[in-house]
C-alpha cells in the first residue's frame, strides 16, 4: 500500500516516460509537442482515469489513488499464486528475488497502459472534438459508472473512440517495451522479446478485470453493451492480445511464433486468478469468468464489426481536424 505522495511520484515519473514517448512520435511526424499536465485524484474510490482539459485550457490526465494501490495488491498478490508465478516468469521453480522485479515490472505496464490509453484520448484529439461538441465537458474516463447516460447520441463513435485510445496504448507500450534496448536493461526477468509482449498481454488482463470485467453486477439483466460507451471487457482483452500481435510484427518486422489462441486461454486463466483475489480483499463473490461469456457470441461478433467498419471508415474523417497524429 502507497502513501498518496509515494504513489504520485511514482506514477509521475512513469508518466513522464510516456508523454516523452508519444511526444517524440508526434516530433517526428509534425514537428510539434503536447504539453500534458499529470495529477493523483482522490475522488472516487474506483480503479478510474481520466483526460481532459482543465479550466485553464491545458491538457490534463488524471489516475485515481485507488487504481495504484489496487493494481499494486493485486499483481503483488498474483505473485505467490504459484500458478500465476510459472505463467509470467516462463519457470517453474518460484524465486523470491525475481518475484519482487516481476511486481516491479507488471506494475509498470499496467500503469503505462491506464496512462497511455488517457493519452490517446488527448493526441487522437477526441477531448478537443468532445468540447467542440459541448459533449461530457470534454472528459473521457476509463471506468464507467453504474446508470450513468452518456451524453452522446452517438455511441458508436464514442465507443470507436474507446477502441481507438486502446489501440494507441497497445501499440506505443509494444513499442517501449519490446525495443531491443528495452528488454535487455531487464534481462535479469526477461527471457526474451516474446516474453516482454506477454507481460503485456497479462497486465491488460489485469487491468480490465480490476476494472470490472467479470462483475456480476455489470453483466446483469439491464446491461446492453449497446448503450455502454465502452465495448465489453471481454472483447477489449481479445482485441488488445490481436493488436499487440500486430504492433510486435509492426516494430519488430517479424512474424511472431506464438499460438493466438493459447495466449488467449492463458488470458482467461489470468481474469479468473484476479476475480479470485477481487472475491477475497472485496469479501464477496460476484466475480467470475462466467459472468461475461457471452460477449464473444456471433450476435457481438457481429456488433463489433459494425464498430471497426466505423473506425476505420468514417471516424478518420470526423477526427481530421482535432487528431494530432495522422489516422491511419
Ligand atoms: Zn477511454
Amino acid at each position: 500500500m502507497f502513501e498518496v505522495d509515494k504513489a504520485e511520484n511514482l506514477v509521475n515519473k512513469l508518466f513522464g516516460d510516456c508523454i516523452f514517448y508519444a511526444n517524440r512520435e508526434l516530433k517526428r511526424l509534425k514537428n510539434k509537442e503536447l504539453k500534458i499536465d499529470f495529477n493523483v485524484s482522490l475522488k472516487v474510490n474506483q480503479v478510474n482515469a481520466c483526460a481532459k482539459k482543465n479550466t485553464n485550457g491545458e491538457y490534463e490526465v488524471e489516475v485515481e489513488f485507488v487504481a495504484i494501490n489496487k493494481i499494486f495488491d493485486t499483481i503483488n498478490n498474483l505473485l505467490y499464486n504459484e500458478g500465476f508465478y510459472r505463467l509470467v516468469a516462463f519457470e517453474d521453480k518460484f524465486n523470491n528475488e525475481d518475484a519482487v522485479k516481476y511486481l516491479d515490472y507488471l506494475f509498470q505496464a499496467t500503469i503505462k497502459i491506464l496512462l497511455f490509453h488517457e493519452l490517446g484520448h488527448i493526441f487522437h484529439g477526441h477531448i478537443d472534438f468532445l468540447m467542440d461538441k459541448n459533449v461530457n465537458s470534454g472528459e473521457l474516463c476509463l471506468y464507467e459508472y453504474e446508470n450513468t447516460e452518456t451524453e452522446m447520441s452517438d455511441l458508436i463513435l464514442q465507443q470507436a473512440f474507446e477502441w481507438q485510445a486502446d489501440d494507441f496504448s497497445v501499440t506505443m507500450l509494444v513499442g517501449q517495451l519490446t525495443y531491443d534496448d528495452n528488454v535487455k536493461a531487464v534481462n535479469e526477468i526477461l527471457k526474451s522479446k516474446e516474453h516482454s509482449l506477454f507481460l503485456i498481454m497479462v497486465s491488460a488482463t489485469i487491468l480490465f478485470t480490476l476494472m470490472g470485467m467479470s462483475n456480476e453486477y455489470r453483466y446483469s439483466i439491464n446491461y446492453d453493451y449497446k448503450e455502454k460507451k465502452h465495448l465489453p471487457a471481454r472483447f477489449r482483452v481479445n482485441k488488445f492480445v490481436e493488436t499487440s500481435f500486430l504492433a510486435y510484427e509492426h516494430f519488430n518486422k517479424d512474424k511472431i511464433d506464438v499460438d493466438y489462441n493459447k495466449v488467449l486461454q492463458a488470458m482467461q486463466v489470468v481474469e479468473e486468478w484476479v476475480n479470485g483475489y477481487l472475491n477475497i480483499s472485496e469479501e464477496c463473490g460476484k466475480y467470475d469468468i462466467k459472468n461475461n461469456s457471452k460477449d464473444l457470441d456471433k450476435e457481438h461478433f457481429k456488433y463489433y464489426d459494425m464498430v471497426d467498419s466505423y473506425y476505420t471508415k468514417e471516424m478518420k474523417a470526423i477526427l481530421k481536424k482535432y487528431s494530432y497524429y495522422p489516422l491511419s
